[in-house]
């Protein structure tokens, strides 16, 4: 819980959707209002999930060199 606490909540929280199907980076639609994955499209659950500025610039690094990483969802204990 410390670690969490510095390292996400008072550092470089940000909130990012994720596929549940494929575990990519899903996107938000301002216009129509609706959340999709760019792999899995609409017909997916979608979920926000907390992580950090850091975390999400490494899997943006990740996809630039040709790999797709995935995050597997669990619910939290
Ligand atoms: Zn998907």
């Amino acid at each position: 819980m410390a670690l969490k606490e510095r390292l996400v909540d008072e550092s470089d929280k940000v909130t990012e959707l994720v596929c549940s199907r494929c575990g990519m980076i899903a996107i938000h639609d301002k216009r129509r209002n609706v959340d999709y994955c760019s792999v899995c499209g609409s017909d997916t659950e979608i979920y926000p999930v907390e992580m950090s500025y850091a975390f999400k610039l490494l899997l943006d690094e990740i996809k630039s060199l040709g790999v797709a990483p995935r995050l597997i969802l669990e619910d939290a204990v």
